[in-house]
């Protein structure tokens, strides 16, 4: 294998440091980070991803409060849950994990998030913030790419950057930043023609699929950094949306699964939440 790994483990491991030193001067002028959690019925990944949130709050430092609904939850309870953490002074960030149950419109429950509490940055006003190049809470999961490739020693400026995937959660805002560090952005998705040419040109892929190995290694160019950030459950084993080994063999830096853009994604929401309880502060 030729390719640098980048350890997503470690990368969150100093994040954490730094945010626990953060978060401690913080409670010293009496401010505590708190991140309210609000996971809704019993869906099994949801469970283990919020699991996962609690966990660093812990290691962080940072207040969690958790808020666990049943599945029949109706979408005015959950609005009225969101009202209250709105105007709660100890609650800095709230989370609700998605999927919500089918009765209850997500978009709806995401803007009724103060934007100034939106630590996810899905609200339309961090999203717009974000596309006009004043961001104030950024998506975790492409933060969490941004430093990583940013640890990697990435070229950005001037470079292909191919983004497979345009969720709102992780393709378009991952596009966004790109952007800002003045890369050529090519955004790919299911009714992109000849995907594999595409991302032959990329000097930065970033894979967000949810499909197993779509991206084969064959179509890495030589020496780009390739992020995978696909989570892919097959026969008791997590996979990528890479073909990880034959990718390997030919970019210059690569992200595993597990390990990779997983752990980043959970510091970058502990960074939004200690930001936020920082601008408190003023
Ligand atoms: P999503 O909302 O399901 O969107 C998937 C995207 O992939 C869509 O834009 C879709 O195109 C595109 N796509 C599907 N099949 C394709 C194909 N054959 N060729 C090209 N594009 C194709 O995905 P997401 O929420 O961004 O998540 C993507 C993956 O990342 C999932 O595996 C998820 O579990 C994982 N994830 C991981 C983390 C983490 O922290 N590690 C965080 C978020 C997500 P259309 O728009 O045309 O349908």
């Amino acid at each position: 294998m030729a390719a640098e790994v980048i350890s997503g483990k470690a990368v969150a491991k100093e994040v954490r440091r730094e945010l626990k030193q953060r978060a401690a001067a913080l409670a010293e002028q009496g401010v505590t980070p708190g991140l309210a959690v609000v996971l809704v019925g019993d869906d099994p990944a949801s469970a283990i991803y919020v699991k996962g949130k609690t966990k660093a709050c812990k290691k962080v430092g940072v207040e969690h409060f958790d808020h666990y609904l049943p599945a029949s939850t109706t979408e005015a309870e959950l609005l009225s849950l969101v009202d209250t953490l709105n105007r709660d002074e100890k609650v800095h960030g709230i989370l609700v994990q998605l999927p919500l149950p089918d009765q209850i419109d997500s978009d709806r429950v995401i803007q009724a998030i103060d934007p100034a509490k939106d630590v996810d940055g899905f609200h339309p006003a961090n999203l717009g913030r974000l596309l006009t190049g004043a961001p104030v809470f950024v998506p975790c999961t492409p933060l969490g790419i941004l430093r990583l490739l940013q640890e990697a020693r990435t070229p950005l400026k001037g470079a292909e950057a191919v983004i497979v995937g345009r969720s709102n959660i992780v393709g378009k805002p991952m596009s966004a930043l790109l952007l800002a560090q003045h890369c050529t952005v090519t955004i790919c998705h299911s009714r992109t023609r000849e995907l594999d040419q595409v991302v032959r040109r990329g000097d930065v892929v970033v894979a967000a699929v949810g499909r197993a190995e779509l991206i084969r290694g064959d179509w890495i160019k030589p020496g780009a950094t390739v992020i995978d950030v696909g989570m892919n459950r097959t026969d008791e084993k997590l996979l990528g949306d890479v073909e990880f080994e034959a990718a390997a063999e030919r970019a210059r830096a690569i992200t595993p699964v597990p390990g990779g853009v997983g752990p980043m994604t959970i510091a970058m929401l502990m960074h939004n939440t200690v930001e936020a309880a920082s601008r408190r502060l003023g």
